[in-house]
């Protein structure tokens, strides 16, 4: 009997970091580092391979069968809504919490140097809204800016219902037909993942190990707690009141994807896994998918989101700056913007910081303070982000009076 696929990437992952531990032991890092973290590469280069192809295929033939404007607005409308809504409850629980547990108090940290990226700040949130526009979208497909790649190719599905008959039938096979080789070429390299997922979490533990924790025990703590309630409590909440699912048989459809989501620290090169899981085993339409999971790959973050809260708020106590209830508002808002503007890719919530920091007046160099967990923080926050768009999926599709949806709960 074969082994289920999350099991298979399961075991990767614990072999993984059992591996990474016994490499720091012995003493042969440099080889997990230089020369077994290649497989992990490979992987993620093979998940990248089929990101653009995929999501244009999946969002053009799937903008194009939901045929009315009417339809096409009210679902931008209910995905964006659920973007919003999600987004804030997660960062209200960080704020909740940082403020709750105070872990920057009397918090004793050496700052590290920041890096020239971070440094360098992020880019205006203003450029990146701009940039959703293409102004040539193959140049855009060709660099993988995925954001203007969305926005085209939503338009691009959406005008083909405009054309006249022969044209917009063939066009929608012809898309639907990537799609379709697109799906099984990416099945194709999931397979792959369990390896894939070994030497990321190996490589990761043999150069980090787990001593660089002890110091910032209490804010790790916390953004763990944060996350833990959103993912675990609200979302599963708004999965089960209005989407009428199952959170449990949910989290099995989706496990596959997660567990990737947590070892690359990347939404975009998960959502592959996404688009598969959600679809094949949550039994979600293309036509929600494809609007649902693309976008909110790069700007639907709950983790990211929250994460940003409880950071800034963090550096904020150890430098023991108070900040008043308005000043926490803008984090709040910030924090949302950044999560918006952040990448899927890891570390892209780190950078993005600088955003939230500036706009209180907080020391960019507090950003030195949280570098060495980053990583780990990235891995759980990542997961949630995946986690986030899979339930919008499911509730979205839900709302649209979809059937055929295989973790409904029962009925009792
Ligand atoms: N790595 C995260 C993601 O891909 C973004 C972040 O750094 O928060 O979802």
């Amino acid at each position: 009997m074969k082994l289920k696929l999350y099991w298979q990437i399961f075991i990767g992952l614990a072999a993984g970091i059992f591996f990474g531990i016994m490499a720091r032991g012995l003493g042969f890092e440099n080889f997990v580092v230089d020369k077994v973290s290649i497989l992990g590469t490979i992987f993620l280069r093979g998940l990248r391979m089929v990101i653009i192809p995929l999501i244009v295929s999946s969002i053009i033939s799937g903008v194009a069968g939901i045929g009315s404007a009417e339809r096409f607005g009210r679902l931008s409308l209910k995905t964006l809504s659920y973007y919003l809504t999600t987004s804030l409850l997660a960062i209200l629980t960080g704020l909740a919490l940082v403020n709750l547990l105070r872990p920057g108090l009397g918090a004793n940290l050496g700052l590290e140097e920041v890096p020239e990226e971070l440094k360098a700040g992020a880019q205006k949130i203003g450029d990146t809204l701009l940039g959703i526009i293409p102004t040539n979208p193959l140049e855009a497909m060709v660099k993988g800016d995925m954001l203007p790649v969305i926005f085209f190719s939503l338009l691009f599905g959406f005008f083909i219902t405009r054309a006249p008959q022969p044209y917009r039938e063939s066009l929608t096979n012809f898309f639907q037909g990537i799609f379709e080789v697109m799906m099984r070429l990416t099945h194709f390299i999931i397979l792959f993942t369990p390896i894939g997922v070994f030497a990321l979490m190996s490589k990761i533990v043999a150069q980090t190990g787990f001593e660089v924790f002890v110091p910032l025990g209490s804010y790790m703590l916390t953004v763990m707690i944060s996350l833990a309630i959103h993912a675990f409590l609200t979302l599963p909440v708004l999965l089960y009141a209005i989407g009428g699912a199952d959170p449990v048989a949910h989290a099995r459809a989706m496990s596959a994807a997660l567990m990737t989501a947590f070892s690359t620290a990347s939404s975009s090169a998960t959502l592959p896994l996404t688009l598969d899981a959600v679809e094949n085993n949550a039994g979600v339409s293309n036509k929600v998918t494809s609007f649902v999971l693309p976008l909110g790959a790069t700007i639907n973050m709950d983790g990211t989101a929250l994460y940003e809260c409880v950071a800034a708020m963090f550096i904020a106590q150890v430098y023991g700056i108070e900040l008043s209830f308005f000043q926490q508002m803008i984090v709040v808002f910030t924090a949302l913007l950044a999560s918006i503007g952040a990448a899927g890719i890891p570390m892209a919530g780190l950078v993005m910081i600088t955003i939230v920091l500036q706009a209180v007046g907080l020391p960019l160099e507090g950003v030195g303070l949280i570098l060495a967990v980053d990583r780990i923080l990235d891995m759980m926050r990542t997961s949630v982000n995946v986690w986030s768009d899979s339930c919008g999926s499911v509730i979205i599709a839900r709302s649209e009076e979809e059937t055929e949806l295989k973790v409904l709960r029962k009925r009792a």
